[in-house]
């Protein structure tokens, strides 16, 4: 039987990568090292992180005037390391709240600054993303955060927020290389790599190189991009395996037309899923207002909730994993990221209709 795997994160990975990855484990390339066993100044593994970074700025049309990271600590790091790089001597930031993964960011930089929070939809249970307009910013922040996809409640922005010459900075975990962005319009752009990337310990940083040097004194060279940025991500011994699956995925992506044809993969999956939900006449609901829904985490409830287990057994029975929402959310979620295929979501568009014509 097909397996498909909708987890959240860590999450599934192309099986050409993984396969590759298996004939490579013993024996890299003739050099009769696995990648694990290899250091990290050797030409081998400098060759492996290289074209990973070449070949993420292709991707992603990089400009020149970033830098790319490859750090450790998930995105959860990223959540201090943002205020303790950025604040340049200003006191406040500009956070954006549409969801569990925000709220953390904020929690976290309130350690350091005075967060303003300049919208929230808390009010509706984090089901909508509040208009621009209404945005309440802080004149003086020293930038603006936000979460580009909230992984949990399954809401993503359709655009990048206009704020000026203020750095903005977001947290693209879990929709990076899921659709064309305009890099340049960023001063950070963050993302652990277990969503859309490679395995859990390696975390992507994209750093406009003037917000470099800025760390507030006494900050451990860890956690001052600076510090890595000088060291091109080997000030210490980096995730190497981490960055070897990463570099397989990046040719991938690349071998598959890149991120503008991925994008439109996504959009076709995530069409075909919430058309079944909505279809379902009630059965299935989303409850993520229709021009904010997420391409790559499709949260949904059954309106009877007490046919979930049902649901989710019925849906293990025939190969569809990890489909149990999050708790916060309640019901389902369906993880659809670059390496579910579109097969993946036809099975399970199959198996939603069934389970409710059997169930009615
Ligand atoms: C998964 C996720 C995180 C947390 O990542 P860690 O690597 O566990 O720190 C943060 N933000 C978003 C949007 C996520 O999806």
């Amino acid at each position: 039987m097909v397996m498909y795997n909708f987890s959240a994160g860590p999450a599934v990975l192309p099986r050409e990568v993984l396969f590759q990855a298996q004939q490579e484990l013993l024996d890299w390339q003739g050099t009769g090292m696995s990648v694990m066993e290899m250091s990290h100044r050797g030409k081998e593994f400098m060759g492996i992180a290289e074209a990973a970074q070449i070949d993420l700025r292709d991707l992603l049309a990089i400009p020149a005037n970033y830098k790319v990271l490859f750090l450790q600590g998930g995105a959860h790091l990223q959540f201090a390391m943002v205020p303790l790089n950025l604040l340049r001597g200003k006191a406040t930031a500009d956070y954006v709240n549409t969801g569990e993964w925000s709220k953390k960011a904020i929690a976290e930089a309130g350690k350091f600054c005075k967060v303003n929070v300049v919208c929230s939809s808390a009010d509706k249970n984090f089901s909508y993303i509040p208009p621009f307009d209404s945005w309440q910013r802080d004149s003086n922040a020293a930038y603006l955060h936000y979460t580009s996809n909230e992984t949990i409640g399954g809401v993503e922005f359709n655009s990048i927020p206009a704020v000026g010459d203020v750095p903005l900075v977001a947290d693209m975990s879990s929709n990076i290389l899921s659709r064309v962005v305009d890099v340049a319009k960023y001063g950070v752009i963050y993302a652990g790599a277990q969503k859309n990337i490679g395995p859990a310990g390696l975390c992507i940083v994209i750093v406009r190189e003037d917000l470099l040097g800025h760390a507030l004194p006494n900050v451990p060279s860890m956690l001052n991009y600076k510090v890595h940025a000088d060291n091109d991500s080997m000030y210490n011994t980096p995730p190497t395996y981490g960055i070897y699956i990463a570099g397989l995925v990046f040719k991938w992506l690349k071998h598959n037309g890149g991120v503008a044809a991925i994008e439109q993969t996504n959009i076709a999956k995530a069409a075909m899923l919430y058309s079944a939900i909505d279809g379902s006449n009630g059965f299935y609901n989303c409850p993520v207002a229709r021009a904010d829904r997420s391409c790559m985490n499709v949260a949904f409830t059954l309106q009877n909730a007490s046919l979930d287990n049902a649901f989710l057994k019925q849906a293990e029975q025939q190969g569809l994993m990890q489909l149990k929402g999050h708790r916060s959310v309640g019901g389902m979620r369906a993880s659809i990221y670059n390496a579910m295929p579109l097969a993946g979501v036809e099975a399970l568009v199959s198996f939603m209709g069934e389970f409710a014509r059997k169930v009615a």
